[in-house]
């Protein structure tokens, strides 16, 4: 039995269970798979020991705001609905759990990682930091990272 956490196209994630991962991939083929929150059949697999990389600076060509609305900023958690808002605590709660149970390896994160994935060292999840260069070239080496931008004081309280 294998169990993936797995995320719908609108961000709600969930826990899949599967007799082997050829079963999940021949479900998803099949578009069988269907988000519990919204009936998605859009659904992608998280990987499952990812290698976490916290850089401090938000990813430049991903666009923060937008023009329609320049005045913008973080939207207040009033705005989300209440399937939104737990849909989002769900995300924190996985993340929370992906983190915890990762090793801080710090500014070490891309030499670890590619160590990790070439079988140098120990199949591990680990986290740490990088470069915006230094993601590129372990994406384009193949190797599964998340990013994501960590704003001051969330990095201390996570650990
Ligand atoms: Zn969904």
């Amino acid at each position: 039995m294998k169990v993936f956490n797995l995320a719908c196209e609108h961000g709600h994630a969930f826990e899949g269970w599967f007799a082997s991962g050829d079963d999940f991939e021949s479900q998803q083929a099949r578009g069988l798979m269907r988000c519990p929150s919204c009936d998605s059949a859009v659904v992608h697999k998280l990987p499952a020991a990812p290698h976490l990389n916290f850089n401090n600076s938000p990813e430049p060509r991903a666009p923060q705001r937008t023009a329609a609305a320049p005045s913008a900023t973080t939207p207040a958690p009033a705005e989300l609905t209440p399937a939104q808002a737990e849909a989002r605590a769900l995300v924190l709660q996985t993340l929370h759990k992906l983190i915890t149970e990762s090793e801080d390896v710090g500014e070490r994160f891309a030499e670890v990682a590619r160590k990790i994935h070439y079988g140098e060292d120990e199949q591990r999840s680990i986290r740490g930091v990088a470069s915006v260069e230094e993601r590129h070239a372990l994406e384009d080496e193949g190797i599964d990272i998340i990013s994501f931008p960590v704003p001051g004081g969330i990095k201390e309280t996570l650990q």
